[in-house]
């Protein structure tokens, strides 16, 4: 069933997770160019950090931005192995994605630290890309609403109406993401729905219908017309098929 989309820019996003080398990355970026077309829309990679600074070098003047695949909470100090949010601004990224489910299953993220996270990229002036999602578990137990909005409320803990208009909220369904299997675009219409209700509870309607909800869980070039044309549902965050120049350009150009 389809309905009115509400009007914002889409905004697709690419998450590269641990793929891709300068040669690669090199590539997929010539490929892509001749591709995308910018128009009413906003397309941002998000590579793995060594990539980031040479990659803001390579899609100057493209149209397309820059976001990072997670980060620290600090501004600096002994955390071997992370990065910051001063070095995700410094390497030129305007996004940074959070709460991603295999940071929340490999690396025991909870709600309460991806919390900081948000806050932290939010004093740097980063745009946070907040991932949550229920487990197939929690989908069959039928509390898939009950998980959406205990996620969303505990990420958001402390964070303003102001702030909260700097955020995108992408809801990746555990059991979608890199299974080939996708939430169908009414399942994934009832959560977005139910994302906004929350967001309208939390910071008032008006702000909520401006907050860009995205769908992540394999989109691919064959699914995403269809993903993309539900009401609220306004961009996506792509794995797998992200890593193809041609297939991303054509998720792109089906928003
Ligand atoms: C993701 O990792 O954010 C994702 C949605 O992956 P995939 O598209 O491969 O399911």
């Amino acid at each position: 069933m389809k309905s009115t989309r509400i009007k914002m820019n889409p905004l697709i996003a690419a998450n590269w997770k641990m793929n891709k080398g300068i040669k690669e990355a090199d590539s997929f970026i010539k490929e892509f160019r001749g591709y995308f077309k910018a128009n009413n829309k906003e397309v941002v990679i998000c590579p793995p950090s060594t990539l980031l600074p040479y990659i803001s070098g390579l899609i100057k003047n493209m149209g397309i931005k820059l976001g990072a695949q997670n980060m620290h909470f600090e501004d600096k100090g002994a955390f071997t192995g992370e990065i910051s949010p001063l070095m995700v601004k410094d390497a030129g990224c305007e996004y940074v994605i959070l709460g991603h489910s295999e940071r929340r299953q490999h690396f025991n993220e909870n709600d309460e630290l991806i919390n900081k996270k948000v806050k932290a990229a939010l004093n740097h002036g980063l745009k946070p890309i907040l991932c949550i999602g229920e487990t197939l578990e929690q989908r069959e137990s039928n509390i898939t609403i009950k998980i959406i909005k205990s996620q969303l409320t505990e990420c958001l803990k402390n964070i303003n109406e102001n702030e909260v208009r700097a955020i995108v909220v992408a809801y990746e369904p555990v059991w979608a993401i890199g299974t080939g299997k996708n939430a169908t675009p009414e399942q994934a219409q009832e959560v977005h729905a139910c994302i906004r209700k929350q967001l309208g509870e939390l910071y008032g309607n008006a702000i909520a219908s401006k907050i860009r909800i995205i769908y992540g869980g394999s989109v691919k070039p064959e699914n995403s017309k269809e993903l993309l044309s539900m009401k609220d549902i306004n961009g996506a965050l792509v794995g797998g098929a992200s890593l193809d120049a041609k297939s991303f350009a054509d998720i792109c150009s089906s928003a």
